[in-house]
């Protein structure tokens, strides 16, 4: 009796043993040709290499972008996900989609690379101008990705019509480019870092073309600008795609790896030191990561820093 007491005390004991030696973590990103995607694979392939160490593996789920990813690290589905800082920003206050549904437990780890809001469109299309896409085909985004927020605020807040578009399409980030060579479609916005293999595609099959969005030629945005600071001015330097031989100026914001509170400080520090341990490994792994520094990875925060990263960053003499 005893000893079979004794057995089961042991059974008891060394489950849980065997259950914890492996946790799995999952990062949500966007469409397999835009940048989060291989973003993920990038962290994840840093934090594999520590797995002996760590017992933490991760892996890397193509979802519908930024707006899914927050919800979905809320609900606990997504244990990591990346987002525009934009979304973040709005999802933790509670304002814009997230009114009245704040997330008050999203946090950050960093902000990673910049993102700007491009409208690509068919060279033979006749858009020369922001404006020029009253009348025209254009891809505004899926729902749960970050550019349909981001598009969904500039028609509303700036002289830009959504009604005024002769179709106003939901394809999925992946599916634009095939659309707009096909014909289906004058052009797409998309909010992503440059390069992009999505637009490379594009570029390599159609002319096309990238289309300036500044207060010059759209009349609302230097108000829109001043009312969300977290969108700033940028660059999409020439000859980034075939055919595309001139700057084009728009605004964006920062691709932000986000997570909830109540992720244990043991795996936000695993993720903290897979990136800022192998730096400059990391920053090789995507030609968007070209600018980025340690210091650059705490700007444009739009929710506070989970504590274990904000310990890593003072560690690290950062913060
Ligand atoms: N910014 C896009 C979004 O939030 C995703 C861009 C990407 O996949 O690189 O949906």
């Amino acid at each position: 009796m005893r000893k079979s007491l004794l057995i089961a005390a042991s059974v008891l004991v060394a489950i849980p043993a065997v259950v914890s030696a492996t946790q799995f973590i999952t990062i949500g990103t966007g469409g397999v040709t835009g940048v989060y995607y291989p973003t993920g694979g990038a962290i994840c392939r840093m934090v594999d290499k520590s797995k002996a160490k760590t017992h933490i593996r991760c892996a890397v789920q193509s979802t519908a972008g930024s707006v899914f990813n927050v919800n979905s690290v809320k609900s606990g589905d997504l244990d990591f996900g990346i987002a525009q800082s934009d979304v973040v920003y709005q999802a933790y206050h509670g304002q814009g989609i997230f009114k009245g549904k704040a997330h008050k437990n999203l946090r950050t780890l960093m902000t990673i690379y910049p993102e700007l809001l491009t409208l690509v469109v068919r060279k033979d299309s006749g858009i020369k101008n922001i404006k020029d896409i009253e009348g025209k085909r254009i891809n505004i985004g899926n729902p749960g990705s970050g550019q349909r927020n981001s598009t969904d605020l500039l028609f509303k807040e700036t002289s830009l019509s959504k009604s005024g578009l002769k179709e106003a399409k939901e394809l999925k980030a992946a599916e634009m480019p095939d659309a707009l060579k096909d014909g289906h479609i004058d052009g797409y916005f998309y909010m992503v870092g440059h390069p992009t293999s999505n637009i490379k595609d594009a570029a390599n099959s159609v002319d096309i073309d990238l289309i300036n969005i500044t207060s010059k030629t759209l009349p609302g945005l230097t108000k829109f600008l001043k009312k969300h600071p977290y969108y700033a001015m940028g660059t999409i330097p020439k000859d980034m795609y075939k055919g595309v031989d001139h700057d084009t100026r728009t605004f964006g914001v920062k691709a932000t790896l986000v997570t909830n509170a109540k992720t244990s400080d043991k795996v936000v520090l695993a993720v903290m030191k897979a990136v800022l341990d192998n730096f400059a490994a990391f920053k090789k792994l995507h030609p968007a990561y070209k600018n980025i520094t340690k210091k650059s990875l705490l700007e444009g925060l739009g929710a506070p820093l989970h504590p274990a990263a904000k310990a890593y960053f003072k560690k690290l003499g950062i913060l």
